[in-house]
């Protein structure tokens, strides 16, 4: 028999309801063929939480969560809950709490799928984006002086350490590794030139380390262009949290629908659990419809157990994502007409189905 993983699950708020589960029944499917176990535990964390408590989640809710292995997480987020609380109370908490401070972001053409870059094939867009996931300008630091006063100012502090940096070099080179070789990191150097100056420098320190990794450096503007016109040229996209999160909706859109990123907040020693969320939020307006596209959710579980050590199995739930968008399975968003069920149940299909 083979290992048993605990597993946190974090519906959210939304369609985090219906996403999640869909991304539950591959699990359990690949759980079965690969033969490990998942001891999953819910938790009912989110904004509908704190509609009841006035917080987002339990006061042990981070000591309970630090002994899983994982977190498998929809989304928090209801339009009748102020939008800048979820951010703080939950993601961001558990994020930084759990130094989960790579935000590994893959963006890739799915057979099936058309791009809304109509030159652009499945070979032209593959990489990822990795994200500094716990410093830089999302670090919440900063301050409102005078409220709506005149001479009122308010002010916030963007942190950037070299520890903090060099750990997120480190993991980007060495993924670099595994793929083809080639690091871009995305900056604004030349008008942040304290912070990202730093953050240059640093980087190009640990860039030394891997001479056999190509290494450049582009500009957030050029960067942003270069997604549309010319995203074959990336590989690896080290980036800052604010630039990150731009940047992987703008991936998000070139792979035809944000419904289709997956993510991991990992912390990549395992000193901590990691975190595993589709990029898209809890996209309440077209929740309880079982019409939501659950394929981030499913990616991000396959993405889950590669960090897990279970390869094989993440591998199978990437086949069974690209067999269904090759036979034109596809929800809403990507102007098809199957349901959320559908594309998780042919998802499963397809892992069961094979040897
Ligand atoms: P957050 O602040 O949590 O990132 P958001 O305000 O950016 O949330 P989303 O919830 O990501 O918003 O929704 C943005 C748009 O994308 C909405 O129109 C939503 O319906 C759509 N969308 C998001 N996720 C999906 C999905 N899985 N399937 C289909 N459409 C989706
Ligand atoms: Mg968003």
């Amino acid at each position: 028999m083979g290992k048993t993983y605990k597993i946190a699950v974090v519906n959210g708020d939304g369609i985090g309801a219906e996403i999640v589960p869909a991304g539950v029944s591959v699990l359990d499917a690949v759980a079965t063929k690969y033969g490990f176990k998942l001891d999953k535990q819910e938790f009912p964390f989110g904004a509908g939480y704190f509609k009841e408590h006035g917080k987002f989640m339990s006061d042990d809710a981070l000591e309970t969560l630090k002994k899983f292995d994982a977190i498998f997480f929809g989304a928090v987020g209801l339009p009748e809950v102020d939008d800048t609380l979820p951010a703080r109370d939950y993601t961001f908490r558990v994020r930084t709490s759990f130094e989960q401070y790579v935000n590994y972001r893959p963006v890739k053409l799915f057979p099936g799928v058309e791009s809304p870059l109509r030159y652009k094939t499945e070979k032209d867009i593959d990489f990822v984006v990795v994200r500094e996931n716990n410093e830089g300008e999302f670090v919440q630091s900063g301050k409102i002086m005078h409220g709506d006063k005149p001479g009122g100012m308010a002010m916030d502090t963007s942190i950037f350490t070299r520890f903090g940096i060099e750990r997120i070099a480190h993991y980007s080179f060495k993924l670099a590794r595994k793929r083809n070789s080639k690091v871009t990191n995305v900056t604004k150097s030349n008008t942040l030139i304290n912070s990202l100056a730093y953050w240059d420098r640093v980087i190009a320190e640990v860039a030394e380390e891997y001479p056999d990794v190509e290494y450049s450096k582009m500009y957030i503007d050029n960067a942003s262009a270069s997604f549309v016109l010319r995203p074959e040229i990336f590989d690896v996209i080290l980036t800052t949290n604010l630039f990150g999160d731009i940047l992987s909706d703008l991936g998000g859109a070139i792979m035809g629908s944000l419904g289709l990123g997956g993510s991991g907040n990992i912390n990549p020693e395992k000193d901590f659990p990691s975190m595993f969320e589709p990029i898209h939020g809890s996209a309440p307006d077209i929740a309880g419809q079982n019409i939501a596209n659950p394929i981030g959710q499913i990616w991000s579980a396959a993405i889950m157990l590669d960090h897990l050590g279970e390869t094989e199995a993440a591998k199978e739930i990437m086949a069974g994502i690209e067999a269904t968008t090759a036979k034109g399975n596809l929800t809403k968003d990507l102007r098809g007409t199957a349901s959320t069920s559908e594309v998780a149940e042919s998802v499963v299909q397809f892992i069961n189905a094979t040897k």
